[in-house]
């Protein structure tokens, strides 16, 4: 037998992480990505996400903390800002003005919106008009079976849930695509980034005339919509004007690959953050030592805007409801010094290499599927424009704790120089004075309607919030 090689102690060695995942983990990575696989076919909004996620969280003992007026170490809370951004918190032995920490992620996705006047008529087909919401490739939209979900609010108050599309026997819609015979000028001929224009991304929601209408009636297909709408959840043309229904695929969440090494699902950038910072949350056991705090953001994908983004006060109002309830100062400067000694992981995707697309990347420092949980140093674009840059102490911190506890992890840098380049919430934390370094599985097909995230990877990125949680300390 040969004699084993030597490790070279002053080489990093790369390893996959299917080479070095117990049979123990791989069966709880398993466990954990059969519940997202589920999640994830139900919940395709931001809305859903954070109703669906309190439904969990009461289920595993946490409360409202307006129900509470004070707080003890152990005790388990959330806030609900506005049905679309959420924190959930653990409290810790130590005081809140030492730092806690927090795990943040976005669980807005890029999708498409509708106008806010949004049925038409065009040639006897009824359309819905739309608008996009973030980065998408607009080209990858047509052709795909869309899903409605959202909220009507109506006149006197009442909140109409509208869901079409996810039962097996509900109707589909669709935004119909040129044929290929005869979009040589109109679409082949183009830069792809023009090939399907954003006024296009209009979905087919009837084609049958109301035909007990009078003959002279004007638009009797969009009429027959508004018909059904009216009689299944009894909205009016009216009650749809502002309301928030989002376009969405129809589909489930999927394993990919014969081998089922690969999750594939709308909106993973960036719901896998926020499930698995969930799930690290739900698991922790008892008191730990800094309080844990998962936040779930909104307005990630459109600039980080409005009160259900990171550039919020409500970010603040956690920390000084957490200081306040726990007996501690809430002045102005109790509370930066809270951010100050506070560590954040910014918990967000990063564009995996794609063998296919070799030239988008540089392959040296590139996250791998499959290697571990990607801790990102910077962001940005075009010489790190408006990027979060992790202090190298902190980064190094980070190293340690996912050595030292068993957590698969990479770097990773999102494409080459001058490729493109993207932000997070990592930002907003960083303004606020805490340290935060950006972190997360690698994605394929990033920003398309189907992205794809290996199950280690996933589960690494559960294991480093969980380890970060319980054994992160200043
Ligand atoms: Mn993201
Ligand atoms: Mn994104």
């Amino acid at each position: 037998m040969a004699e084993e090689k030597k490790k070279l102690p002053y080489v990093l060695e790369k390893k996959n992480g299917w080479e070095v995942i117990t049979s123990e983990e791989k069966a709880k990575a398993y466990e954990l990505s059969d519940k997202y696989l589920a999640f994830m076919s139900k919940v395709k909004t931001e809305r859903e996400f954070v109703k669906e996620s309190i439904r969990i969280l009461e289920e595993h003992g946490f409360v409202s903390v307006d129900k509470k007026e004070s707080l003890k170490p152990g005790d388990k809370v959330y806030w609900n800002f506005r049905n679309k951004f959420l924190t959930a918190a653990v409290v810790g032995k130590e005081p809140v003005s030492k730092g806690v920490n927090i795990v943040a992620s976005h669980v807005d996705v890029p999708h498409i919106d509708i106008k806010p006047y949004p049925i038409y008529e065009d040639s006897e087909l009824a359309y819905i008009n739309s608008h996009y919401y973030g980065g998408i490739k607009k080209f990858t939209w047509p052709a795909i079976p869309l899903a409605l979900h959202g909220v009507v609010v109506k006149s006197d108050g009442e909140v109409v849930e509208v869901v079409i599309g996810e039962d097996e026997s509900d109707p589909v819609l669709t935004i119909t695509d040129i044929a290929i015979h005869i979009a040589r000028k109109i679409q082949l001929g183009k830069n792809i980034s023009e090939a399907v224009p954003g006024e296009n991304l209009d979905p087919l929601i009837g084609s049958v005339p109301d035909t007990d209408l009078d003959e002279k009636e004007k638009d009797k297909v969009k009429k027959y919509v508004l018909k059904l709408l009216y009689d299944k959840y009894g909205i009016t043309e009216e009650d749809l004007v502002g309301a928030e229904i989002q376009l969405v695929p129809a589909w489930s969440a999927r394993y990919v690959g014969i081998d089922k090494g690969a999750i594939g699902a709308f909106g993973h950038d960036d719901r896998v953050c926020g499930y698995t910072s969930l799930a690290a949350i739900l698991d922790i056991d008892g008191a730990p030592e800094r309080t844990a705090i998962a936040m779930f953001f909104d307005k990630e994908e459109i600039g980080s805007v409005g009160n259900t983004s990171s550039a919020s006060y409500f970010v603040d109002r956690t920390l000084a409801d957490l200081l306040y309830l726990t007996g501690e100062p809430t002045d102005a400067r109790t509370l930066m010094l809270a951010w100050d000694n506070t560590a954040v992981l910014s918990a967000d995707v990063d564009a995996a290499y794609d063998p296919l697309w070799k030239g988008a990347y540089d392959p040296s420092n590139s996250p791998y599927m499959g290697y571990g949980v990607t801790l990102t140093k910077y962001t940005g674009s075009g010489g790190k424009y408006h990027a979060n840059d992790a202090h190298a102490e902190f980064y190094a911190k980070m190293k340690k704790l996912f050595k030292d506890n068993g957590v698969v992890w990479q770097t990773g840098e999102l494409g080459k120089v001058d490729e493109g380049g993207g932000g997070t919430v990592a930002g907003d934390f960083a303004n606020r004075g805490a340290d935060v370094v950006d972190i997360g599985p690698a994605v394929l097909g990033l920003h398309t309607p189907f992205e794809v995230v290996s199950v280690v990877d996933f589960y690494y990125s559960y294991k480093a919030f969980k380890v970060f949680y319980e054994k992160y300390t200043k």
